[in-house]
C-alpha cells in the first residue's frame, strides 16, 4: 500500500505544480531520447516486445542517417548540452552504426552526456573500448537473465573498481520482474501486467518526469512518452517541422502540462502506473 509518506509527498507535488510553482516546461528540456533502430534481440516478459514487433516493416527498424543529422543539427541550433540516451525498445548495441553514431554526438555536441541503456548482449571488451572513445559518459545496464553473457563477465572483470563505479549503473530487472513487489517495473502505459502485490504499492505518475522530454522514434516522430511503445501518440516529425517548434507547439505543450499536474486526458496516462 501506498504510504502515507508518500501520498502526502504527492499530494504537495501536485498542488505545487498546480501553481505552476514546479514546472519543467518553461526552458529547453534536459535531456532526449531516440531509437537508432527498433529491434531489440531479447523479448522479455515485462516488455511489450514480447506481444509486438516494433514499427513492424523491416525497413523501419533502423533511423535514417538523414533523420539522425536533422537530429543532431536541430540540437546544435538548441546548443543542447543535456544528456542524450540513443535508445527506446530497440537495443542501441545491436545497431553497426552505434559508435559512429555517438562519435558525431560528441563532436557536434561536445557538452552533452550520452548514456547507453543496453541489455549489454553486444557489450565486449572492444566494444566497450571504442564506446568510451567516442565518448559515452554512462551505461545503464539492464539485466535480464540469471547470468551475463561470457564476454560481458570478461569485460567488467578487467574493469578497475574507479570504472565500474563511475561507467555503470546496473538494474536487475530479472530479479526484480520474480519478486512480488517488482519495484523496477511499472507497466508500461497498460501494455504490461504485473504482480498483484506490485500493483498495491504502485500509484499513477505524480509530476511524470517522463513527459518532460522529448521520444523520438525511428522516423523522427516526436512521440507523448517512453511508455508509448505503440507509437499511439505523436506530436510531430522533426522532418517536418524543427524540435523545438513541435515541443513549444501550443498543443504540445498544454498537453504535457496537463500530465505533469496528473491530469490525464489520454487512455495511455490513465492506464499508467509507476
Ligand atoms: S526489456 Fe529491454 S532487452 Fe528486454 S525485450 Fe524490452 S527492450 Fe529488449
Ligand atoms: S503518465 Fe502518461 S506521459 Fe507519463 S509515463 Fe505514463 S503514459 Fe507516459
Amino acid at each position: 500500500m501506498t504510504s502515507i509518506y508518500n501520498q502526502t509527498k504527492n499530494s504537495v507535488k501536485k498542488i505545487l505544480s498546480n501553481l505552476n510553482l514546479i514546472n519543467p516546461f518553461d526552458s529547453i528540456f534536459s535531456e532526449i531520447e531516440f531509437e537508432t533502430l527498433s529491434y531489440c534481440n531479447r523479448k522479455c516478459h515485462y516488455c511489450p516486445n514480447i506481444d509486438y514487433e516494433r514499427l513492424g516493416e523491416e525497413a523501419s527498424f533502423f533511423m535514417k542517417e538523414e533523420v539522425f543529422n536533422t537530429l543532431i543539427n536541430q540540437l546544435k541550433d538548441l546548443n543542447f548540452k543535456g544528456q542524450i540516451s540513443p535508445h527506446l525498445y530497440g537495443e542501441p548495441l545491436s545497431d553497426p552504426r552505434i559508435v559512429n553514431w555517438v562519435d558525431k554526438i560528441k563532436i557536434n555536441l561536445p557538452k552533452s552526456k550520452v548514456k547507453i541503456v543496453t541489455n549489454a548482449d553486444y557489450l565486449n571488451k572492444k566494444m566497450y573500448k571504442d564506446l568510451i572513445e567516442a565518448g559515452v559518459d554512462i551505461f545503464y545496464i539492464s539485466k535480464h537473465s540469471k547470468k551475463f553473457k561470457k564476454h560481458f563477465i570478461e569485460l567488467i572483470d578487467d574493469l578497475t573498481k574507479e570504472e565500474l563505479s563511475n561507467n555503470f549503473i546496473f538494474n536487475d530487472f530479472y530479479t526484480d520482474f520474480k519478486s512480488e513487489e517488482q519495484s523496477l517495473l511499472n507497466n508500461r502505459g497498460g501494455d504490461i501486467e504485473l504482480k498483484e502485490k506490485a500493483l498495491i504499492s504502485k500509484t499513477p505518475p505524480v509530476n511524470c518526469s517522463y513527459v518532460t522530454y522529448p521520444v523520438i522514434n525511428t522516423y523522427g516522430d516526436i512521440i507523448l512518452c517512453c511508455q508509448d511503445f505503440q507509437n499511439k501518440y505523436v506530436c510531430g516529425n522533426i522532418m517536418e517541422r524543427h524540435l523545438e517548434d513541435i515541443w513549444f507547439d501550443d498543443k504540445n505543450i498544454t498537453l504535457r502540462k496537463k500530465i505533469f499536474k496528473s491530469r490525464f486526458d489520454l487512455q495511455i496516462c490513465k492506464d499508467c502506473v509507476m
